[in-house]
């Protein structure tokens, strides 16, 4: 019996083995149990459904399909299919939740296997899978986002055996619930940029929750500003020399940002498929309609589309051939093809679309700020130009 019987058109499932297809299916009963009635009301009350965090961390989500290898020349993390269905299931129940997994599972995990030593990795890595060191990944900052390979302007200040940090960081997932922030700093005697891992209580260290959001309301950002906060030297991160080293970062995450984007898809195109079958307007059910089955068979190609592409894109990972250019053109395609799937989607419910009652809303929603983060459509599009041509368009 297929685990995805509607939403993965090619059977991409096929590549799972049994124990991972079991795994995602315990996922799949919780998330129907006990996460999905949540989700309308934290959602509005742009709060995280925090009773979820233990369950999920309980489900073992980061193991066994952990591949322990590097690949390729670029030091990237190996990441199974496996590893994506987790995304993606997570993402076609919820946006939030699939963005809260990754923040450990994806961008603080990459941190430590790229940015750590050895040795520092022996000693942290079991506390980041089992989720007992949580962890956040602190880059962007207020007055720097797209060119922050540039633009980095927080400072680490050697001071003995300790470093002491001056600055602001901004937008910071799950930041208010970490044990530690992977803060990146440019040290001021050599001007490259360093990493740390910074305790959130340590003195000098102040968070602020982002409020307002429109998009990704249940996921919680923090404002996060550092004054003069000393780090040890012990907890730097002792492979990160040079933002070359961050880059090999986010070449690992823009693959996971596209799994969302096709989890997200996903969870639209089957409510909104749900919703023209029940639903009836002269006399017959929407789905009847020429003009309605032709914006679902869009949804289910770009869907179909994006699910290829990252799924490609995952093997060539574990086969070791990563290039950025390779993650930056799926996750521009993958979100925008996701912006046409959500909007469909919406439009599909009529004015129910816009309610918290239908689950269109809140993917139509939640997909703005997937859109733009881990690199916004023009960046990744220039890093695929980049490639293409030769020229650097976006250098300082
Ligand atoms: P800007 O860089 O100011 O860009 C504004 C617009 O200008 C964009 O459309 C952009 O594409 C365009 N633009 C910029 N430069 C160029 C150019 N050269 N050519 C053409 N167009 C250009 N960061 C973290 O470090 N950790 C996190 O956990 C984290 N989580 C996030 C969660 C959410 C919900 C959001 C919204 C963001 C998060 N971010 C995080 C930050 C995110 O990575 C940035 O928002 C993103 O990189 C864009 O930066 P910016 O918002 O400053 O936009």
């Amino acid at each position: 019996e297929r685990l995805y019987d509607i939403c993965d058109y090619y059977d991409a499932e096929s590549l799972l083995t049994g124990d991972e297809r079991r795994v995602l299916g315990r996922l799949r009963d919780f998330l129907d149990r006990e996460a999905k009635p949540l989700l309308a009301d934290y959602w509005e009350r742009g709060e995280f459904p925090s009773q979820l965090a233990r369950p999920l961390i309980d489900l073992d989500l980061m193991e066994p399909a952990e591949l322990t290898g590097t690949s390729g020349t670029n030091n990237a993390p190996a990441r199974g299919i496996y590893q994506g269905f987790r995304i993606f299931e997570l993402a076609r129940t919820d946006a939030s939740l699939a963005t809260w997994y990754t923040a450990q599972a994806g961008l603080f995990r990459t941190a430590i296997r790229v940015g750590a030593s050895e040795e520092q990795q022996r000693e942290w890595m079991p506390r980041v899978i089992d989720f007992s060191l949580k962890g956040v990944f602190s880059l962007t900052e207020p007055e720097s986002g797209s060119d922050i390979a540039g633009g980095l302007s927080t400072t680490a200040d050697r001071d003995g055996d300790d470093w002491v940090l001056h600055g602001a960081k901004r937008w910071i997932g799950g930041a208010s619930t970490a044990d530690v922030l992977a803060v990146f700093a440019r040290d001021v005697a050599d001007g490259q940029v360093k990493a740390f891992l910074v305790d959130r209580q340590a003195a000098g260290v102040n968070l602020e929750k982002i409020h307002r959001k429109t998009s990704l309301r249940m996921m919680q950002n923090a404002h996060i500003t550092l004054d003069g906060v000393r780090v040890p030297e012990s907890m730097r991160l002792h492979n990160v020399n040079s933002f070359k080293d961050v880059a090999a970062m986010l070449r690992a995450m823009r693959s996971d940002v596209a799994w969302i984007a096709t989890g997200i898809q996903a969870g639209a195109f089957e409510a909104a498929l749900r919703y023209v079958r029940g639903r009836q307007q002269f006399g017959r059910p929407l789905g009847s309609f020429q003009l309605v089955q032709e914006k679902l068979a869009r949804m289910l190609g770009n869907l179909t589309a994006s699910l290829s592409l990252v799924v490609r894109l995952t093997e060539q990972q574990a086969r070791g051939v990563y290039r950025d250019q390779d993650s930056a053109l799926a996750k521009m395609q993958s979100c925008l093809a996701m912006r046409e799937t959500v909007a469909l989607a919406r439009e599909l419910a009529g004015g129910n679309g816009i309610t918290l009652e239908s689950d269109v809303a809140r993917f139509h929603a939640d997909a703005e700020a997937v859109y733009s983060y881990e690199g916004t459509h023009e960046i990744n599009a220039l890093i695929v130009g980049r490639a293409l041509t030769g020229e650097s368009a976006f250098t300082r």
